[in-house]
């Protein structure tokens, strides 16, 4: 049977309006709508047609129902900028990923799950404290906030878009908490995504429907207290502060040198003035759209052992894409595999031999 909710989570993958796919499908877009309401059953050579409008394999269309993810739970910063074309591709993107955690949680015996219900705490600075307590991290800087994730149960998958208004989203689901994080923006802003997302799933669990704007302020400075520690932070940076204060202390932190000046603002070692008159020259060098002599991306841990256990056991990317009938490309987008990795991962391989 044909699988009307798969035909509209793969064509918002491919971020195609009815009609685009329509006219790619060489079908009505009539047809299109027909089909997605589920009104009717194509005949075999439509679902062929689609599939390669989609590039998507046959067997795609013909699974269970994909895992649905309320739209309501996911909260993005930049919704303004954001089109809902590209909020879908990107939530339909945790649909696949829900379906990959599946089958290798059948498979691997994933981090059990660690992280608090914070939700009664109203003070954000206070519930980073108490996580990093919970987590044993004391006020010492994180190393990799990717691996501290998924050490605690976190399912941490990139989003390819090749975007930036698109940041990152997490969503529970299961009790399983996932996050996908865009790795088109800096490896700085990327890590003060995963800690804001990290925020929504501690604060924000059983809150529904989340109301933008305050959401937003909350996990915001629940990723900037639990990245920058308030103690560690009054201790390490010295009364005076300048811009090459920051630009050095930005890296014991590993955040970007506007969210080291914004914390520095909130613990009042800026004033209103000396933090605008930052923030300006930051931004003349070229700090408020990118991050200059930044640091490198994160990589997940997870995703590079189990493939390369798959790997052992002779079974490829193109192996487990088959069994979840999803495209290759589908599913090196979202375990973060970009092609320099690919490349270096080839490297590895020889290198091992
Ligand atoms: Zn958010």
């Amino acid at each position: 049977m044909f699988n009307c909710r798969r035909l509209v989570l793969a064509r918002k993958r491919r971020k195609l309006t009815a009609k685009r796919l329509a006219e790619y499908a060489k079908v009505s877009a009539v047809t299109i709508t027909r089909l997605e309401k589920g009104e009717n059953q194509p005949e075999e050579s439509t679902i062929r047609r689609l599939a390669d409008a989609l590039n998507y394999p046959i067997e795609f269309f013909l699974r269970d129902d994909p895992e649905p993810i309320n739209i309501n739970s996911v909260s993005f910063r930049s919704l303004t900028k954001m089109t809902a074309r590209e909020r879908d591709a990107a939530i339909t993107a945790g649909s696949l990923g829900i379906e990959l955690n599946g089958w290798i949680e059948e498979r691997f015996s994933l981090p059990i799950v660690k992280l608090l219900d914070l939700s009664y705490e109203t003070d954000t600075e206070a519930a980073a404290q108490h996580l990093r307590q919970h987590w044993a991290l004391g006020e010492r800087p994180i190393r990799s906030i990717v691996r501290l994730l998924e050490a605690h149960g976190v399912r941490v998958f990139a989003l390819s878009e090749d975007t930036a208004t698109v940041d990152a989203f997490s969503f529970w689901k299961n009790d399983k908490p996932y996050v996908f994080l865009n790795h088109f923006k800096t490896a700085e802003r990327s890590i003060y995504d995963a800690a804001h997302e990290l925020g929504h799933l501690v604060l924000h669990k059983h809150a529904g429907p989340i109301p933008s704007r305050p959401a937003e302020r909350e996990a915001d400075s629940f990723a900037s207290a639990f990245l920058m520690p308030r103690n560690d932070v009054r201790s390490r940076v010295p009364s005076k502060i300048s811009i090459d204060v920051i630009l050095e202390l930005k890296l014991r932190w590993r955040v970007s040198a506007m969210a080291l000046a914004y914390r520095l603002h909130a613990l009042e070692m800026l004033t209103d003035w000396q933090y605008k008159s930052i923030c300006i020259e930051l931004g003349k060098r070229g700090f408020r759209s990118g991050e200059p002599g930044g640091i490198e991306r994160e990589e997940s841990v997870v995703w590079r052992k189990i493939f390369s256990q798959l790997w052992s056991e002779k079974t490829t990317k193109s192996d487990v894409a088959e069994a979840l009938n999803i495209p290759l490309d589908e599913l090196e987008g979202i375990v973060g595999l970009s092609r320099s990795n690919r490349a270096r991962e080839r490297f590895n391989l020889h290198a091992v031999k």
